[in-house]
């Protein structure tokens, strides 16, 4: 398979496990036979030192041609002060506007050797294993009209949907858990909320298009409980932008640390944009020890839900879980015991691994 990347490592340790990322699907490719072709371009903070512009026209001319997007982070304290227009993080938002990049999907899973990471008891995240997909162009955070009114004394936010944006990620997230453990949770506040009446609306009449899967309907409220007091519970979760955006923080708990987590985000035509969850983290960068695992994971997502290769994804899946199931690790997952290791020996057992194991 011949396939287009653009890479865009941004700022801080964005351009540390990009590198990281990059190893591993050369892994892939050569092991595997496929041909991927990588161009770099830039994002955020470093675009505007080379650019003038979080996110330059030839970087989103290259993102519209490319097969699949993998971006590290933006962001740093460097640009704190700069005027609005000129923020890392316009570029991250433009991106995602510029591809409709309308599903959120993010992964969940608490690793064995990392249960103690987690704030929360260890036997009781110890099996969890879940993926939110989480509407992203729809909902408050764009409704119209969102302004303050009577010289401030009144504001409003529209929280506004067409069943068609419902329509697009209830299917993509059927199409997930069909792919899964067959069991979908669709999170809603549908007593109140006439939003939320109609997405469930959907999901019954989508559910006849899965009738392998087993679907349920929890209001928001109940659901946030349940992810700290059940999260084994959970298979895959769909739910609207805002409703999304804080259970998704909240159920990142459940893994020891924020390094692990990645993330794709989807246009209809399976092109997406793929980065780990964490931030460009100013504190640690440049020192050679940021966790590449959220990274190099996204990458496999990457090649899941863009290119369909299940096989080559499950691969680095595995990797990953070998390296940590001997005790490696980076300084950000308290492990008791095992060996520490920086972002460059990280990645490389996990090359290894994939190329041992093929
Ligand atoms: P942003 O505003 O970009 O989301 P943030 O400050 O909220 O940034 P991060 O930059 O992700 O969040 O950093 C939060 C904390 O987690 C920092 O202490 C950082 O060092 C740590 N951290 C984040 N990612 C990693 C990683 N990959 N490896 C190790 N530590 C990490
Ligand atoms: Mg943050």
């Amino acid at each position: 398979m011949e396939k287009q990347i653009v890479l865009l490592p941004g700022d801080g340790i964005g351009t540390e496990v990009i590198k990281s990322a990059k190893k591993v699907l050369e892994a892939i490719a050569e092991e595997y036979h496929h041909t991927f072709t990588f161009t770099v371009h830039a994002i955020g903070g470093s675009a505007i030192d080379s650019n003038g512009d979080p996110l330059p026209p030839s970087t989103v001319e290259a993102c519209k041609k490319a097969d699949a997007i993998l971006l590290g982070a933006v962001g740093g304290p460097k640009w704190d002060q700069n005027p609005s227009h000129l923020r890392p993080e316009k570029g991250l938002l433009g991106i995602r506007k510029a591809l409709d990049l309308y599903a959120n999907l993010r992964p969940v899973k608490a690793f064995e050797k990392l249960l103690h990471a987690s704030p929360l008891k260890a036997d009781r995240v110890q099996g969890s294993d879940l993926l939110i997909v989480r509407e992203l162009t729809g909902g408050l955070y764009f409704g119209t009209p969102s302004e303050r009114r009577d010289d401030g004394k009144s504001v409003v936010d529209t929280l506004a949907y067409t069943r068609t944006e419902i329509e697009r990620i209830v299917d993509k997230a059927f199409q997930c858990a069909q792919g899964r453990k067959k069991h979908l949770t669709s999170v809603d506040k549908a007593n109140v909320l006439e939003s939320s009446k109609l997405w469930r609306e959907v999901v019954e009449q989508k559910k006849a298009d899965y009738p392998e899967v087993e679907v349920e309907h929890l209001l928001v409220d109940a659901a946030a409980m349940k992810l700290i007091t059940n999260p084994t519970h959970f298979d895959v979760i769909v739910t609207e932008n805002m409703f999304g955006d804080i259970i998704s923080d909240e159920a990142s708990v459940l893994t020891g640390s924020l390094g692990m987590l990645p993330s794709a985000s989807l246009r209809e035509d399976g092109v997406g944009l793929y980065e780990p969850v964490h931030g460009s983290a100013p504190d640690i960068a440049g020192q050679g020890v940021a966790n590449p695992i959220g990274m190099i994971l996204s990458a496999a997502m990457m090649l899941r839900h863009s290119f369909s290769l299940n096989e080559e994804a499950e691969a680095i899946e595995n990797a990953v879980q070998s390296v940590l199931d001997n005790g490696y690790h980076t300084p950000d997952l308290r492990m008791h015991n095992g060996q520490k290791a920086g972002t460059k020996e990280m990645t490389d057992l996990i090359v290894d691994h994939i190329k041992t194991a093929s």
